[in-house]
């Protein structure tokens, strides 16, 4: 039951943005600065932001060698370096706006491991190199000079480095964005699951805490629900995908490298943190088991990253797990996301893979443009 005051103060809205990941918070945060005189709220289900960008692994990154020449053999030159560039300016544009202190951003670079199977792509890395000049006016990828000194398993054969690649802290990436939200005017409401949409009339239903009905109305409505999205709106190419991440307990002895790290086609990824190791993905050892919504742990991706960190990282060495969690991304045929006016009064940016580190930001810029314009 509601008084009087709730009912007139706390319902109604210019813009209703569902989902407070990066890109509900940045495109709650763009629309309100282009907007000053909206009222706009954000809605998230969890107490914290529940989907992906507060569980992901923070690298500030836009593809490895081997991801890029991947991309080359399904895609057109020209969507591959216009993905490569969308992904880099993203990090500039989440840089210039936030600053490397507040972002807990370091440049220490990107490095991929290249095994027997990836021989072929060092070939190809001059080629590369010019095929990304226009972005980057320098070459991006070089090979690692001494790569044993980083103390990897002989099955590791180059190291290739990407010296435009860098590393954050997801949480205050996150910090950022509320404080900017919250400067700016913008009401955040967490524990609010938002269960159905009346869209011609604009309203929102949700569920808050104690299972209380919550009928709220705006003239426009964002849907930011990335994976979750098939709940309230039937997305025409979207899967959930979900991916794992392992943290070590602080190392007993000194890690010999440091940077973002990919291997096996930027299906794993490593990075230090404060003397631990944080080893994630593994998704490609089952695919379809992750292509869930479930935070569970999968035990045979779980297996496969420690058995990666025990050969491949740190062979011969001692280390134990301390923590492990999973967030969840989406994935459709294409790497895109979905940025579109749905109808009147909605319209929706999902599709979010495993790079909304570097696009979340600029993605709630472009659909805030969107939404100015209904
Ligand atoms: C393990 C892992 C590692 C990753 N590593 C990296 C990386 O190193 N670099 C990188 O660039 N990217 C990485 N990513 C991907 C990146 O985290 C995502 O692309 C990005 O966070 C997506 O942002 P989003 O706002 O679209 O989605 P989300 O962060 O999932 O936000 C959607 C929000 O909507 C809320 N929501 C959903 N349904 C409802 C509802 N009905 N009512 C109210 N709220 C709702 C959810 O709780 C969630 O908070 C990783 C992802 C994972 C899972």
């Amino acid at each position: 039951m509601f008084s009087y005051w709730e009912k007139t103060h706390f319902f109604k809205y210019d813009l209703i943005v569902v989902g407070a990941g990066f890109v509900g918070l940045s495109t709650a945060i763009h629309y309100q600065v282009a907007n000053p005189e909206a009222t706009v709220l954000v809605l998230e289900r969890g107490v914290f932001p529940s989907g992906a960008s507060t569980k992901n692994a923070g690298f500030a990154c836009f593809g490895s060698l081997t991801e890029i020449l991947d991309d080359l053999t399904h895609m057109s030159k020209d969507e591959v370096l216009g993905l490569v560039e969308r992904r880099y300016n993203g990090l500039k544009a989440i840089r210039k706006q936030f600053g490397d202190k507040r972002l807990g951003y370091s440049h220490f670079f990107g490095y991929e491991l290249i095994d027997d199977r990836q021989l072929g792509a060092l070939v190809r890395l001059s080629e590369i190199n010019e095929f990304l000049y226009p972005v980057f006016q320098d070459d991006v990828f070089s090979l690692v000079q001494k790569p044993a000194a980083m103390g990897f398993s002989d099955q590791v054969k180059a190291v290739v480095k990407n010296k435009f690649e860098g590393e954050l802290d997801p949480g205050r990436y996150m910090n950022s964005l509320w404080e900017l939200a919250h400067r700016a005017g913008i009401r955040i409401l967490t524990g609010v699951s938002v269960k159905e949409l009346l869209r011609e009339e604009g309203k929102v239903l949700a569920e808050g805490a104690d299972q209380v009905h919550l009928e709220f109305k705006a003239k426009k409505i964002a849907l930011c629900t990335n994976a979750f999205t098939k709940k309230l709106w039937t997305a025409p190419d979207l899967q959930p995908g979900r991916g794992l991440i392992l943290l070590s307990k602080p190392l007993d002895f000194d890690i010999p490298w440091n940077g973002s790290f990919h291997l096996d086609r930027g299906y794993v990824y490593f990075r230090q943190l404060a003397g631990r190791l944080l080893l994630g993905g593994g998704r490609n050892i089952d695919l379809e088991g992750e292509c869930s919504m479930d935070f569970s742990v999968n035990p045979k991706i779980k297996l496969h990253l420690e058995g990666l960190a025990r050969e491949v990282i740190f062979p011969n060495r001692k280390m134990e797990w301390e923590m492990e969690w999973t967030g969840i991304m989406a994935f459709g045929k294409i790497k895109s996301p979905i940025i579109q006016q749905v109808d009147d009064k909605t319209a929706v940016a999902v599709r979010l893979g495993g790079m909304g580190v570097a696009i979340g930001w600029q993605v709630g810029k472009e659909l805030s443009l969107v939404l100015s314009k209904m």
